[in-house]
């Protein structure tokens, strides 16, 4: 028996996180690094809720506040509901988090029991088979392939369903492939969850906004209004509002569950800060139109690392339509040997090398149950991604 909790043995540290940890201390010691590891835009905060946070400090809100969050977001939180998605959802079904990561920790922590199944599709983001195990449960990985753009099958949704499934947990645009379900491709996952009463949604929305070529983002209690009594449909302000470090996420459904988040949340961080809380009644009240702003400036990136990847020898890269990360195959290099002689048996080895070899930091497809590939942000100037690109080719190219 060690000192440290067992719990915490079976849990790995975030792979994305070490990365960038990795790529800026290189970067510290004067190494020239791109890093393309972080899951965050690199535009700054809008004005308009910056001054909200401002304001809110001099009108001194600093004090405690309900734990699940201040009447006035949870408000515009249920407008946004509303307003975007065609739900309507009351206050009391409605849960404010420090961060996403939060929301999503205190909805399967309240909800676990030792054994549980959780069903995620894979790849799929770092997190939750992670804090799934926190909980005492079991991730169980639905597997997407490349050739169907990363998109779930309802037949392999279906074929890890047992009696001991809980949740089945949903991510459209999908970190990291950045693959998005229109209506139609989520109607054929929600029949199949119309068949399992006892299954629980948690549909992680976090991308909603970055959304491109058109498409129309869709969320599963929407489509199927069946399922709104047990769906739990969360997102937050993170990345569409370039607000990843002000910590702020949400989530609304059922009543009971939202009830047994307060009660975990009342217990370990209490209220997400209040200063946050009012900048968030702003991002979510006050004009959007910098988020179709932005998306402009994100399609074009992405069609240039998908052009400048697929150029790449061994890549082969699919254009998503949503988040900001591409996922690119890296199974053509496998079992080839890099300039400085590393054998690439993983997309680990390959990812490594990159680093050591052309300084670009992206993060390995095992991280994300999903290799070999490299998940890819493009959230990143124009010119450090062409370079990053140049980069890419040049390694690629010198495999062999
Ligand atoms: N869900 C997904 C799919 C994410 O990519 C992230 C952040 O990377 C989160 C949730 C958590 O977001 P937050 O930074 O608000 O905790």
């Amino acid at each position: 028996m060690g000192f440290i909790a067992d719990s915490l043995n079976r849990i790995q540290p975030s792979a994305t996180i070490a990365v960038s940890t990795k790529a800026r201390q290189l970067k510290a010691t004067g190494r020239d690094i791109i890093s393309l590891s972080a899951g965050e835009p690199d535009f700054d905060t809008p004005q308009n809720i910056k001054d909200a946070a401002k304001r809110a400090l001099d009108a001194g809100k600093t004090k405690y506040t309900d734990v699940d969050g201040i009447p006035e977001l949870k408000a515009a939180i249920a407008a946004k509901f509303k307003r975007e998605n065609g739900l309507d959802y009351k206050t009391s079904q409605v849960s404010v988090g420090t961060g996403g990561k939060q929301v999503l920790y205190n909805a399967l922590l309240a909800t676990l029991n030792p054994g549980d199944e959780v069903i995620m599709p894979a790849p799929c983001w770092v997190s939750y088979a992670d804090i799934v195990i926190l909980g005492g449960g079991v991730p169980v990985f639905a597997q997407t392939h490349l050739e169907d753009g990363y998109k779930l099958k309802p037949e392999a949704l279906e074929k890890v369903i047992t009696p001991k499934t809980k949740w089945f947990v949903f991510n459209s645009p999908s970190n990291p492939t950045g693959t998005a379900y229109s209506a139609e491709d989520l109607k054929l996952l929600t029949d199949v969850m119309l068949r399992h009463p006892h299954v629980w949604i948690l549909t992680d929305d976090m991308y909603e906004h970055l959304l491109y070529d058109d498409l129309k983002f869709a969320t599963i209690a929407e489509v199927e209004p069946r399922l709104y009594e047990r769906t739990l449909t969360m997102n937050g302000l993170s990345k569409a509002y370039c607000m990843t470090g002000w910590r702020l996420g949400y989530a609304a459904g059922p009543e009971l569950l939202i009830k047994a988040m307060y009660k975990l949340q009342s217990q370990s961080t209490s209220n997400p800060s209040s200063i946050v809380q009012w900048a968030g009644v702003e991002a979510l009240n006050g004009p959007q139109d910098f988020i179709a702003a932005n998306n402009a400036i994100f399609v074009k990136r992405r069609d240039l690392v998908v052009s400048m990847l697929n150029q790449a020898s061994g890549l082969v890269c699919p254009k998503p339509q949503g988040a900001f990360y591409v996922y690119p195959s890296i199974k053509g290099t496998i079992g080839k040997t890099s300039k400085s002689g590393v054998a690439i048996k993983t997309d680990e080895d390959f990812v490594t090398a990159l680093l050591e070899e052309e300084g670009v930091a992206v993060v390995h497809g095992a991280a994300f149950e999903g290799s070999p590939s490299f998940r890819l942000s493009y959230a990143a100037s124009t010119a450090s991604l062409e370079e990053a690109c140049k980069r890419i080719q040049r390694f690629c190219g010198n495999l062999s």
